[in-house]
Formats: structure tokens, C-alpha cells, sequence
């Protein structure tokens, strides 16, 4: 008997680092997964490295794109027969120092890590069951810790944590629980491509590593898969920092 068997999971950002992480882990403890991401090959990656015993379909949808994702959250619920879990992980990051930070950028971000995350809890809510049904969303360390030439994206992860307590709030009535995680630093396509270079002076990154170094994506999925499974029944609007030690 696995954890997740018969458990129908909704996951956006399954293409890439934690998201992939999440939906092999899922998988591998029995859940049927519908996983979301704007990139096609990620997404068959992701497919083609799941070992059962759970299964792993996939979809191409911007997060941002209302339609797209009203469309794609429909046809999640159709393809499994329903959704238990919603797991919002899409998201994108952005190092730029407070002078060079551009409305478009602030835009972007704000539009995939709050709107995203909000568009999916609306849509998947309509099919969530009242006493079981579970949303994770992905905030970061980030939101409660200030480091520099991060502004906009910690305002974005402090507005999805601000988002999801409230949303827990509101959602207790029907016993859906709501669960913010906030991982620290991960080594992802996402850290390596926008945190680690760019001729920024990273002298401050000293203090965004933890004690307990930088985290494999497996570290946040199986924190991941905890929260959204029945072993966490009584966890709802609290967040789940997941950081190492970063903020003892
Ligand atoms: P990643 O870049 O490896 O994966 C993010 C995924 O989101 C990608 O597959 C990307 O295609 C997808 N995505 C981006 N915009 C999208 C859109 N508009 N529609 C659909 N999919 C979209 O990044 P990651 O490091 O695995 O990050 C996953 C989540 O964890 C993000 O929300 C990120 O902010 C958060 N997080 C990451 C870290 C870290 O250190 N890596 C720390 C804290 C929080």
C-alpha cells in the first residue's frame, strides 16, 4: 500500500528542479499526476524519467494565460477522474538590483508566481473535495528573510504566503487545507541560471547558503509529498520553511 495510491494530483512547473522532483516522488509513492508546464520537452522528460507505481500525464499551459488555464485544470479533472491535490510549483526568478528593475520584469513576475498560483486555486476548487482536498503552494525563504537583488521576487513569494494563509482561512469551512512551503536555496535549472551568475557581486550569498548547504530538489518533494498527504491532516495555513537551517 503506497501513500499517494488512488490519489489524483494537479502539479504546475513539473517540467523543471522541484516540480520534476515532486512529480517523480509522487509518482513513486502511487499517484496518478497531471503535470502542467509551458515547456513541452521538460514535460517528456519528466514523463519519460517517472518509475511507477503512479502515472504521470502531461500538458503544456502558460499559468498566467487564463483561459489556458481553465482549459487545462477542465481537462485534469477529466483525465483522472477528479483532483484530491493541487501543487503549485511554476515559477520564475529574476536577479536585478533595485536600479535596473523594470515594470516589465516586476509584471512577469508578479503575473506566473501570484496570479498563476491564484488562476489554479480558483479553477481546481471546483472540483477539490470538501474534508480531504489539499492545496500546496510554493513561496520561498525569500519572503521572510531580506537579501539583496531580490526585491520583486521576494515581494511576488511574500504575496503567494500572504495569498495562501488567507486562502486557508477562507477554506477551513470546507476543510481543504492550505499549505505554503518556502524553500531555501535548491539547486535547480532556475538557481543555476539566475541566482549563481550574472557579474552581480555575490558577496552576500554567504547568507542565503545554509547550514546544511544547498538542497537537492528531492529534499522539497518529499516535504512536498508529506504536506499534501493525509499524514498532514491537521496542517493547514502554516508555512513550511524548508531552508536548512538558513534561518535558525
Ligand atoms: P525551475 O526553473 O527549475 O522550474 C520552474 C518551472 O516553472 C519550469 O519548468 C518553468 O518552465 C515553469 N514555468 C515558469 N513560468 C511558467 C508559466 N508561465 N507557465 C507554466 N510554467 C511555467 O525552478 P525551481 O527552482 O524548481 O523552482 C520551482 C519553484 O520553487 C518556483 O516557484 C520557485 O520560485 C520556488 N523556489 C525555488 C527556490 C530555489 O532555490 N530553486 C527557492 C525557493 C523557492
Amino acid at each position: 500500500m503506497n501513500r499517494y495510491d488512488g490519489v489524483k494530483v494537479l502539479l504546475t512547473g513539473a517540467a523543471s528542479g522541484i516540480g520534476r522532483a515532486t512529480a517523480h516522488r509522487l509518482a513513486a509513492e502511487g499517484a496518478a499526476v497531471y503535470a502542467v508546464d509551458l515547456s513541452a520537452d521538460g514535460l517528456a522528460e519528466t514523463a519519460a524519467g517517472a518509475a511507477g507505481p503512479g502515472t504521470i500525464a502531461t500538458r503544456v499551459a502558460d499559468v498566467t494565460d487564463e483561459p489556458a488555464v481553465i482549459a487545462a485544470v477542465a481537462d485534469a479533472a477529466e483525465t483522472l477522474g477528479g483532483i484530491d491535490v493541487l501543487v503549485n510549483v511554476a515559477g520564475v526568478h529574476k536577479t536585478t538590483p533595485i536600479e535596473t528593475l523594470s515594470a516589465e520584469d516586476l509584471t512577469l513576475i508578479f503575473n506566473v508566481n501570484l496570479v498563476g498560483t491564484a488562476l489554479f486555486c480558483r479553477e481546481a476548487l471546483k472540483h477539490l473535495p470538501d474534508g480531504t482536498g489539499v492545496i500546496i503552494t510554493t513561496s520561498s525563504l525569500s519572503a521572510t528573510q531580506g537579501n539583496p537583488y531580490m526585491t520583486a521576487y521576494a515581494a511576488s513569494k511574500g504575496a503567494v504566503l500572504a495569498f495562501s494563509l488567507s486562502l486557508a482561512a477562507e477554506l477551513s469551512a470546507r476543510r481543504i487545507r492550505v499549505v505554503p512551503i518556502s524553500p531555501g536555496t535548491v539547486d535547480t535549472p532556475l538557481t543555476r541560471a539566475d541566482m549563481f551568475p550574472k557579474g552581480i557581486d555575490l558577496s552576500y550569498f554567504g547568507r542565503i547558503v545554509a547550514p546544511f548547504g544547498v538542497a537537492d530538489p528531492a529534499q522539497i518533494a518529499s516535504v512536498i509529498a508529506f504536506a499534501g498527504s493525509s499524514d498532514a491532516g491537521y496542517l493547514t495555513g502554516a508555512e513550511l520553511r524548508v531552508d536548512g537551517g538558513s534561518h535558525m
